[in-house]
């Protein structure tokens, strides 16, 4: 073995979205918008006259790459137009086509937030879209908005919110809860305070995605707690998202002080706090029970993957790190996040054993790790 090889190693995908096919073939421009982050409207730009040479208006790296690998798996021209219209042909099958795609990857499971798109979409009917083994985490937020509505005090809502995350903790498939208070209030998170967080309920009661941080900051403590009880692992949304987060909040340095004092808690930084992953490995390196995803920035950060997997392990413990892509629309999301991290880990990996850090078995060793085994290690209790 000259170097290593990740083309065949399977992969546990450690956080994404279900989706469901679409009912008509998608126009380039929709195929475009469906792979964007942003929650803003496009500008409307005219179209129908580019030279098909030229980026398509408003994509970036990540698009590109993808309509190039796609033009690859389906042996077609490397242009949007071509390859939207080869995937026309090809997702009259969605299911066929989706499990296709897994397949090629080799994604073996994943680990999914059903709390995005909302209302929930069906976990049955995703599972057997892809046909993949599918762990559950439980989002927090949608708990918070529903029950606020039914009751009358926040002696009430604290009483039947920690019942309510109790109960899905017991549930088999559920291996934890998730929050996204980085969207609602930021990461800085105060002491548990239940005078103030009780003078915030009527603002709370008015609007459910009111900022209220001290009812945020309060039902995230009372998730820890529940996570440890449960020994069960608590996701944070950390780093950027969709245009709503609250990005100068954002960073997964302000959950430090939070993170040390809920030392037995084991914590799943989701995203890695992209664009500060170095925070993150930081963090994941000096606190035995914290661990981070590299999803999100994988894929969508595009070519910069082989940047950050390089980053990341200045200070991440090889055994820290886990899979993950962020998937949220379209079953190629899943598909492109293996492979561009796959090539991109690969460069990384061997230029370790150009440097002489290390032979090829133990860097081989280490993208397993980071594909499949970390999970594997980190939720086998739950298997
Ligand atoms: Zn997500």
């Amino acid at each position: 073995m000259s170097g290593v090889s990740l083309r065949d190693v399977q992969a546990i995908d450690v956080h994404c979205h279900p989706y469901v096919a679409n009912p008509n073939p998608y126009t380039p421009e929709e195929f475009v918008k469906k792979l964007s982050l942003s929650v803003i409207p496009s500008s409307g730009l005219k179209t129908n006259e580019r030279n098909k040479k030229h980026p398509y208006p408003g994509t970036n790296m990540w698009v590109q790459i993808l309509i190039n690998r796609l033009a690859k798996y389906y042996s077609c021209a490397p242009e949007l137009e071509e390859v939207v219209k080869q995937r026309n042909v090809r997702t009259a099958d969605f299911r066929e086509y989706t499990r296709e795609l897994f397949r090629d990857a080799n994604i073996i499971g994943l680990v999914m937030d059903f709390g995005y798109p909302s209302p929930p979409l069906d976990k049955k009917e995703y599972t057997d879209l892809c046909g993949v083994r599918i762990w559950e985490i439980y989002r927090i937020e949608p708990v918070m908005a529903r029950l606020r509505g039914e009751c009358n005090s926040f002696g009430e809502f604290v009483e039947k919110y920690r019942a309510d995350l109790r109960g899905a903790l017991k549930k088999e498939e559920i291996v934890g809860l998730k929050s996204i208070i980085a969207y609602r209030s930021g990461l800085q998170i105060s002491e548990k305070n239940e005078a103030a967080a009780n003078e915030q309920w009527e603002e709370f009661l008015a609007n459910e995605r009111a900022e209220v941080k001290a009812i945020r900051d309060y039902c995230l403590h009372v998730a820890m707690e529940e996570c440890t009880e449960a020994e069960k692992v608590m996701h944070i949304h950390t780093g950027i998202g969709d245009g709503d987060v609250i990005l100068d909040k954002a960073s997964p340095s302000f959950l430090f002080p939070l993170l040390r004092k809920y030392s037995d808690t084991q914590v799943h930084l989701v995203h890695g706090g992209y664009p500060w992953m170095e925070e993150a490995a930081f963090i994941v390196s000096v606190l035995p029970n914290v661990y981070m995803d590299i999803s999100l920035q994988n894929p969508f950060a595009g070519h910069g993957v082989e940047r950050i997997l390089s980053q990341v392990f200045e200070f991440a413990p090889f055994d820290k790190v886990m899979y993950g892509s962020d998937a949220f629309t379209v079953p190629e999301m899943n598909w492109m996040g293996v492979h561009l991290f796959k090539e991109c880990f690969e460069k990384v990996l061997n230029s370790w054993i150009a440097s002489d850090y290390m032979d090829v078995e133990t860097a081989q060793a280490i993208g397993e790790m980071v594909l499949y085994r970390n999970f594997e290690n980190v939720y086998r209790p739950f298997f």
